[in-house]
């Protein structure tokens, strides 16, 4: 990569206040975008409806700005995007997901959760995760139009028995187990919104983005994004995550832990700049 084409990001949810272990990452993010003469931008990502909440759009602006934080491009600055708020990018979200049913490697599912829950032979992975049993992989659905297919769920079809690797350039050589880590993931919702790994690999390609620093809770969800790369035939930008804050109980940082949120560090009188990284 050319010195200067570096294009990083920082992509808070609004479901509550940002706390210290998100203002650790996106400092990160920001040091690593400096470092290599890059550009930060800052995307919102809003999609679940029922939770995100505009008090905490405004919020995490704010805070972002306390905590040291500046970007490039995103909210309040602009920049060749029309949008950088993903409930706003629903057409992107659709045309990739078009890519996808057109390449199929995607499949139509109406397993409800109990469903997938129920399933004999469904186990759970090691981190506890449901692995989809299967039951629609080859059902066949008849849809009259967009609209209906829409309208229920996709997942993605994993190469099970496959090992996905990667290079983090924070924690070195990873590998998951397709099929033993991970399942069939979801890929779009039945309530017409892309789930989170779709809309993440379909924004971090339009952006261009060349590096993605976040949280270490998110190292498998990044083999599931590579083998969307691969299905979209993107080339996929590099990892680095970082490692979570915890509390003295050992348990990571969460915004429900309102000690540890920015709002609160700052209403009692602490020096951001002592916020890391
Ligand atoms: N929006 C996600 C979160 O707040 C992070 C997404 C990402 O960095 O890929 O957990």
């Amino acid at each position: 990569m050319i010195e200067g084409d570096y294009r990083g990001r920082l992509a808070p949810t609004p479901t509550g206040y940002l706390h210290r272990g998100h203002a650790r990452t996106f400092l990160t993010a920001q040091e690593r975008a400096r470092s290599h003469g890059g550009k930060l931008i800052l995307r919102v990502e809003d999609l679940d409806r029922d939770r995100c909440k505009s008090e905490f759009v405004d919020a995490l602006l704010d805070d972002l700005s306390w905590a040291g934080l500046s970007w490039d491009e995103g909210p309040d600055v602009g920049g060749p995007f029309q949008s950088y708020y993903q409930s706003e990018r629903l057409e992107h979200y659709r045309e990739t997901w078009d890519r996808l049913r057109g390449s199929e490697t995607v499949f139509p599912c109406d397993c409800s959760r109990k469903d997938v829950r129920l399933a004999a032979q469904a186990p759970h992975s090691e981190g506890g995760e449901l692995i989809y049993p299967g039951v629609c992989r080859d059902k066949p659905f008849d849809f009259e139009d967009e609209e209906t297919a829409l309208a229920v769920n996709w997942r993605f079809r994993v190469p099970a028995g496959e090992t996905i690797s990667f290079e983090d350039g924070n924690y070195g050589h990873k590998e998951f187990l397709v099929g033993r880590d991970f399942g069939d993931f979801l890929i779009w919702r039945k309530d017409g919104i892309p789930s989170y790994e779709l809309a993440v690999v379909a924004d971090d390609i339009a952006m261009r983005v060349t590096e993605v620093v976040r949280g270490e809770d998110l190292l498998m969800s990044t083999a599931r994004q590579l083998l969307l790369y691969e299905a979209l035939g993107v080339k996929p930008p590099a990892f680095y995550h970082c490692p979570l804050i915890r509390d003295n109980d050992g348990r990571r940082l969460a915004k429900r832990d309102k000690a540890a949120s920015l709002r609160e560090l700052r209403q009692v009188g602490f020096d951001s700049s002592l916020l890391g990284p």
